[in-house]
């Protein structure tokens, strides 16, 4: 790979091995001598019929009104790599979002306007999603703020991006579809398997993109270059993350918790010392990391048997991650992320119990039914998942299962209205009769409403 560069531009752009300066009119030299490379066959082979249909029908939209029209960003890097691509990244030069309008009419599409950052999404009628956005440039007005977005070429609009692989494009005019740009060598990058800032700026302006390359790191199995690392930590350390909203930050939690290995990438945030931004009390412990394994195999678990149960991984892995804090830091925590306060309740609450709980369940001794309901019972399946992977036991784990698929849904067949009409008085009495009839269901002492009823009859004959 050779770099041929000139010197005394206004721009200084991040490139292997260190940082050389780079004008837009090189930069534009650039494309003009890079050879070609056509990604048209990748496109045909590659992607599904529809989205190559979205790109084709878009490319002749914008012929038609005369404006360059790019696919760019993940889109590209997905297709390059031979992975599956769902949605598709599109940017026209200045005139993105009078693009989007046109073509939502166009297609029939749904149109979802974002002006603050100059972006729009079109839903296809198959529910394809398109993002398109108008070339910009962005400045931020101070690190880790939301950048201010001000118009700008295509150069501009590629340099602002996070990491070369995700700073390539290709056009999709007439003439010109499926060419590749690729100003910063993102295609060397990708074929290396490495992740790289455009420049020494990068995490300043945006420390969202530490938590970008841990997961970009991961999802791919790339290696982050030794000068990009040592921009991170160099983040770490000025603590630039304490500028990023705690929304923003949750959000890159979020997508971080949806790779596919989020312990691996647990993992990766703490080696950055990342976790910090959690709370600076989160230590990676290889405790920790054992639970967090754990938790991974029991959601799988979870996943196979109630696909449609719908629960959610952050709760999850960002719940494991607070469970060793004191309980005013995890309500704490919990607040300032938005965790609703009833499962921050029931964190600390299931924390207080823990001990307990685990030492029960995990024992080798026998464990009724009910007892195992009692210690369960009103917790998220979430906490219950974080529970289940606390320590190392069989024990636990089948307990935890078995209250998963059995005990949680089973009910008694007298009901309050059976009770009322036996005589008894409504009233308090009546959750103790209805919990001690559910607890002798799931011990197997009664299996009929018959046998229900003469429980409640002698219940009563006791209790008087
Ligand atoms: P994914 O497959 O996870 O959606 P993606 O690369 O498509 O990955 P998006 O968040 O959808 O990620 O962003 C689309 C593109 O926008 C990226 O490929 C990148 O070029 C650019 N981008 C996104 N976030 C940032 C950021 N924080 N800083 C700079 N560029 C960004």
């Amino acid at each position: 790979m050779t770099h041929c560069f000139g010197t005394g531009g206004l721009l200084t752009a991040y490139f292997f091995p260190s940082f050389l300066p780079l004008t837009i009119s090189t930069i534009r030299d650039l494309i003009m001598t890079t050879k070609p490379t056509d990604l048209t066959p990748l496109i045909q082979k590659r992607l599904e019929p529809r989205l190559r249909k979205v790109l084709y029908s878009a490319g002749r939209s914008a012929d038609a009104l005369g404006w360059k029209i790019y696919c760019v960003g993940g889109s590209v890097r997905d297709l390059l790599l031979k992975k599956d691509t769902f949605d598709l990244d599109i940017l026209v030069e200045e005139h993105g979002l009078e693009f989007a309008r046109h073509f939502a009419r166009e297609e029939k599409g749904t149109l979802k306007l974002y002006r603050r950052f100059a972006t729009a999404m079109v839903i296809m009628p198959g529910g394809i999603k398109v993002d398109i956005t108008t070339t910009r440039g962005e400045f931020y007005p101070e690190p880790g703020s939301l950048p201010e977005v001000i118009p700008g070429s295509f150069e501009e609009d590629i340099r602002r991006r996070d990491f070369t692989i995700n700073a390539m494009a290709f056009s999709l005019n007439r003439g010109e579809f499926g060419r590749l740009i690729d100003l910063t060598y993102g295609l060397d990058d990708l074929n290396a398997g490495i992740i790289r800032v455009l420049h020494g700026d990068s995490f300043r302006d945006d420390p969202t993109r530490i938590f970008r390359a841990v997961r970009f790191q991961q999802r791919l199995g790339f290696t982050i270059e030794p000068r990009t690392e040592e921009l991170m930590r160099t983040a770490v350390n000025l603590k630039l993350f304490e500028k990023v909203s705690p929304e923003r930050l949750r959000h890159e939690l979020e997508l971080i918790f949806k790779e596919p290995d989020p312990p691996g990438a647990i993992e990766s945030m703490a080696r950055y010392d990342e976790l910090r931004f959690i709370h600076p009390r989160v230590s990676y412990t290889d405790e920790l990391k054992a639970q967090l394994y754990r938790i991974r195999e029991n959601y799988a678990w979870f996943r196979g048997r109630f696909g449609e149960e719908s629960i959610s991984r952050f709760r999850i892995y960002f719940g494991a991650l607070l469970f060793s804090l004191p309980e005013d830091a995890i309500a704490e925590t919990g607040e300032k992320f938005n965790l609703s306060l009833k499962f921050s309740g029931q964190l600390t609450g299931v924390k207080r119990r823990s001990e307990e709980i685990v030492r029960i369940l995990s024992s080798p001794e026998e464990v009724a039914p009910s007892q195992v309901y009692s210690l369960l019972h009103g917790s998220d399946v979430e906490i219950l998942l974080i529970i289940m992977s606390r320590i190392d036991s069989e024990h636990l784990v089948s307990r935890i299962r078995r209250y998963l698929t059995e005990y949680r849904s089973v009910t008694g067949e007298v009901k309050g209205g059976d009770l009322k009409k036996l005589g008894i008085p409504p009233g308090p009495e009546y959750k103790k009769i209805l919990d001690k009839l559910l607890f002798a269901r799931l011990d197997g002492r009664v299996q009929s409403r018959e046998e229900e009823l003469n429980l409640v009859t002698s219940l009563v004959d006791t209790h008087d």
